[in-house]
């Protein structure tokens, strides 16, 4: 399909693009184009306007914040892949950005659009809420930083509103010694997960201190999984686990579709629950 016509800038500072959503002009944001210009194609959206924030340097890049991270919203996949801190602090993020779309979508796609955009089945969601990240946004009236577990409100929806830009997302130090996984059921054309599940694990001696886990896939947004809090102050014995697994969809809306019926994914998200903390312990040190 044909996009609808619509004009092109590419802004060139973080007031421009401001001053632009406060206009509520019908402006919209394009930061690597992997969403929205297949929904411009299918006539999902037509905005008046698109303003490319890709080349904003502020919005770009890792660096270390307060023993975590703090990472631009432009930052793109590949960037992610290859940051030392994160690779040092913070192996789920490498370890899900290998799992999205192809070579393209890495090298284009940006961790700010796809937080924005907020498929309900895509992979950050799920890691950005096990990592307890805090999203920060800002507008011309003010700056906001919105924990990651209430940003995710629906399919496609988000905390953001009209006139707020995504700008970079803290991740703070996880605890000392933790491991991480993530594991996904992902759908063989795209990539995108039917189910998967982010895990991180830590233990004290032999006893599990700290863990959580969110799923991705089953319904219309990302979930925190509740059973896992059983496993703190277990040895994380067999038996636990099983049930902690089992129980990890429980008090979720799965949704069925031409790529899994709920009942499938009900099952799928036990076995991804079981394998995501079965690595996450292992790597924990
Ligand atoms: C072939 C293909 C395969 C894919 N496979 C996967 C997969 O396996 N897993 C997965 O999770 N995803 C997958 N994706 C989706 C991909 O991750 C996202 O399309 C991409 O990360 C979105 O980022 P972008 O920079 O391209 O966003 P854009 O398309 O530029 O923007 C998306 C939306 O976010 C808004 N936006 C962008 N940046 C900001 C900001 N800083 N502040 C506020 N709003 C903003 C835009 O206005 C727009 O509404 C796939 C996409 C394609 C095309």
């Amino acid at each position: 399909m044909i996009p609808a016509s619509f004009e092109y800038a590419r802004a060139g500072s973080l007031r421009e693009v401001l001053n632009a959503l406060a206009a509520k002009d019908g402006t919209k944001l394009v930061a690597g184009g992997h969403s929205l210009i297949p929904m411009l194609k299918f006539r999902l959206a037509q905005p008046a306007r698109l303003l490319d924030i890709a080349h904003i340097a502020e919005l770009r890049g890792v660096s270390e914040y307060r023993r975590g991270a703090r990472i631009g919203a432009g930052t793109t996949y590949r960037e992610l892949m290859e940051s030392d801190i994160l690779r040092e602090r913070f192996p789920l993020i490498g370890e899900v950005c290998r799992t999205i779309g192809d070579l393209q979508v890495r090298n284009r796609g940006t961790i700010g659009g796809a937080v924005a955009h907020a498929d309900p089945a895509s992979d950050m969601p799920a890691v950005l809420i096990v990592l307890d990240a805090l999203i920060n946004v800002r507008s011309k009236r003010g700056k906001r930083a919105i924990e990651a577990r209430d940003f995710f409100q629906g399919a496609f929806t988000t905390a953001l509103v009209e006139d707020e830009l995504l700008t970079d997302i803290i991740l703070p130090p996880s605890p000392r010694g933790a491991g991480s996984a993530y594991v996904s059921f992902a759908q063989a054309a795209s990539g995108y997960a039917i189910v998967a599940a982010a895990a991180i694990v830590a233990r004290t001696r032999k006893t599990v201190s700290h863990v959580e886990v969110a799923l991705t896939g089953l319904g219309d947004v990302a979930h925190r999984v509740e059973s896992t809090r059983q496993l703190v102050g277990t040895k994380a014995e067999p038996e636990v686990l099983d049930k902690v697994a089992a129980e990890a969809a429980a008090g979720i809306e799965i949704q069925g579709d031409i790529h899994a019926p709920a009942e499938y994914r009900r099952h799928l998200t036990a076995v991804a629950v079981r394998r995501a903390l079965d690595a996450a312990l292992a790597r924990a040190r």
